[in-house]
């Protein structure tokens, strides 16, 4: 239990951490592409100032569901960051199919939120590369923060890409 976020079922940071670590060491041995994905909802501390508490925690629940739903075993692993951030990791996957995923993602989020009643936008900041010299794990999660940052700042339910062919200046969007 020390490992899954009790609220959303889904695996924790800690957790995130140590698989983190496994890929990041997989995709530069294996000369293959590693991808991280940040998520953050939009306009959260609204819902749980509006609707409450509770139907806050419920909208954090719609969104692990969601992402469980584009979780693969040993390509796409999804957890909880804390608060209502979620981070993704992908390994192996070209950003086409990276893309594809977070538009999959954002498209469960759109039809599950309005089902329960709380409609939801969030926002997706995304890197992808493979592994250089002198890279660190944590090169990944700080661009897809700076991604997501971007991405907040565009528009609801923004997806921004950092890869291979983008400086940090200018992410990617990929709508
Ligand atoms: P932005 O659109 O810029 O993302 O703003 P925001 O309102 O989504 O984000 P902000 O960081 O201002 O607020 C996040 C809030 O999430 C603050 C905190 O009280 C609340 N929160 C954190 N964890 C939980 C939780 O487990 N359940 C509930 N209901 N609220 C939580
Ligand atoms: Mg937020």
């Amino acid at each position: 239990m020390a490992d899954t976020d009790p609220l959303s079922g889904l695996a924790n940071r800690r957790s995130f951490s140590r698989k983190a670590d496994e890929w990041f060491e997989t995709a530069t041995f294996q000369n293959i592409p590693l991808a991280v994905e940040m998520i953050d909802i939009d306009h959260f501390k609204e819902i749980n100032d509006t609707r409450g508490h509770d139907v806050g925690d419920k909208a954090i629940q719609i969104i692990a569901g969601c992402l469980k739903q584009i979780q693969e075993d040993q390509k796409v692993y999804v957890s909880r960051y804390g608060g209502d951030e979620f981070i993704v990791l992908y390994l192996g996957l070209s950003v086409e199919q990276v893309k594809a995923k977070a538009i999959a993602l954002r498209e469960y989020v759109n039809q599950a939120s309005k089902q329960a009643g709380i409609p939801m936008t969030i926002a997706q900041g995304i890197t992808h590369h493979k592994v250089r010299p002198g890279n660190k794990i944590w090169d990944y999660t700080s661009r897809a923060d700076i991604a997501m940052y971007y991405a907040k700042k565009s528009h609801p339910n923004a997806i921004m890409i950092i890869d291979k062919r983008s400086d940090l200046d200018h992410p990617l969007y990929a709508d």
